[in-house]
């Protein structure tokens, strides 16, 4: 049951079935360019060729930005794509502790972890993070993709022939970080308990295994039944590694996410979560018990060989997790304005897909109109939305994903929606079944 978001940024079988031959010692580098610009024309033939928008932002006029256009040309856009989910990027807060330490400590942290780079800020930060997740400890990673790949490799590869059962939409990292461990692995159907039961239940009771998961999933939206999965989990004997990158500072009262909000926060062995999202800044964690935090501190490659995130990212980070620890205005606005987004578009026939969240995916299904949707919002309405397209989702679900804010106002989603219908009817896009 291999799925698609688990062969997640492959995507080369024609390069493996055709592999590039190279003549002779001589062969010219024109040869390998040549190679490589075939595989680049292959995207822009499927439509999915990556464009970056270049922007900036400003503080104080979120969602805002200023876009500037191939020629160079500014314009006024608003972003509605970003994962800088509640605007704590530019609180005033978060920008007051990371300026102080900057001026305090300077701009880097001087080293690795365990050669001269562990800093106050990176104590702090761990102690905050494990009592957000009311875990003994916590370890912070210079990304969220690292500490998933870092924690999942170190963990299934030092358990002996250990077997890690994990979800098929599953982030890249997460895929990243078993395919790293080298063990045995299965993928169950996407939030399928009776299918993740039937693959625990085949393998044998004494093994180690670790089932690996999300709580919310970013591309859909919908939440995984964690306290399920939790119950089958104790059933067999497996550890659980919960993804809560896109809940964590948006979910359960105090921001530690989907599991806090359920209360199965303490049954969830390994907690990972993004400090780049919700939080506004950049890094990543994993919070969970003594022994775990000190095995993947002191085995993992991706923690220990890299220079450690550097004091401001750090002070901002604490500044803003502790702000949302207390702050609930965030959350329920954030909440509020999704529900408003998802029920605008949906009154206007556009084909909104079921979340649960305040992720708002809109469907396209064709990479080539996806993007031609993103392209005409930008020139013509000045609305930013970067299409998604294969291989972050299945090839015919490509679509437009949007994430509203507390920041975006009535009238940035009325907006929105006329654009949208604009675009909807001058591309013929499918609308929603009435
Ligand atoms: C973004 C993302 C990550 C990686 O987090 P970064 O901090 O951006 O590296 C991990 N898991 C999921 C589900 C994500 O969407």
């Amino acid at each position: 049951m291999r799925s698609i978001s688990n062969n997640n940024g492959s995507g080369n079988n024609m390069a493996k079935k055709n592999p590039p031959k190279a003549q002779s010692k001589n062969t010219p580098v024109s040869f390998y360019e040549t190679f490589f610009e075939k595989r680049l024309s292959d995207l822009h033939k499927e439509g999915r060729y990556r464009v970056f928008a270049d922007l900036e932002r400003h503080v104080g006029h979120f969602p805002k930005a200023t876009f500037r256009d191939a020629a160079g040309h500014p314009r006024e856009i608003t972003i509605w794509c970003s994962n800088d989910y509640l605007g704590m990027g530019q609180h005033p807060d978060v920008i007051k502790a990371t300026c102080a330490a900057v001026q305090s400590s300077g701009a880097g942290a001087g080293g690795t972890r365990n050669i001269s780079g562990t800093t106050r800020y990176h104590i702090e930060l761990e102690k905050e993070l494990a009592d957000l997740h009311g875990k003994p400890e916590a370890l912070v990673f210079t990304s969220g993709y690292i500490s998933n790949e870092a924690s999942l490799s170190t963990l299934a590869k030092l358990l002996p022939d250990c077997v890690v059962f994990s979800d098929e939409k599953n982030h890249a990292s997460m895929i990243a970080g078993i395919r790293g461990s080298g063990c045995e692995k299965y993928i169950f159907r996407h939030n399928d308990l009776e299918h993740l039961e039937s693959l625990l239940n085949a393998v044998e009771r004494c093994r180690p295994k670790i089932i690996a998961f999300e709580s919310v999933y970013s591309m859909d939206g919908d939440i995984a039944p964690i306290r399920e999965i939790c119950d089958l989990a104790e059933e067999y004997g497996a550890l659980t590694y919960l993804d809560e990158v896109h809940a964590v500072g948006m979910y359960g009262p105090r921001g530690a996410g989907v599991a806090e909000r359920d209360g199965q926060m303490h049954r969830v062995d390994v907690i990972e979560g993004t400090l780049g999202k919700a939080f506004g800044c950049m890094g990543g964690y994993i919070a969970s018990t003594k022994a775990i935090i000190d095995v993947v501190r002191s085995y993992a490659s991706g923690f220990i060989f890299t220079t450690s995130l550097p004091p401001g990212l750090l002070a901002g980070a604490v500044a803003s997790v502790k702000h949302l620890k207390t702050s609930q205005v965030e959350r329920a606005r954030h909440q509020e304005r999704a529900a408003t987004l998802k029920k605008l578009l949906a009154d206007n026939g556009l084909p909104v897909m079921p979340s649960v969240s305040h992720i708002v995916p809109l469907l396209v299904g064709d990479a080539r109109l996806c993007k031609a949707a993103s392209d005409d919002l930008m020139l013509y309405h000045n609305i930013y939305v970067q299409p998604i397209n294969y291989p972050t989702v299945p090839r015919g679900t490509e679509r437009l994903r949007l994430t509203p804010s507390p920041f975006h106002t009535d009238a940035d989603m009325n907006a929105l929606v006329d654009a949208l219908c604009d675009v909807w009817e001058n591309l013929s896009l499918t609308r929603a079944a009435a």
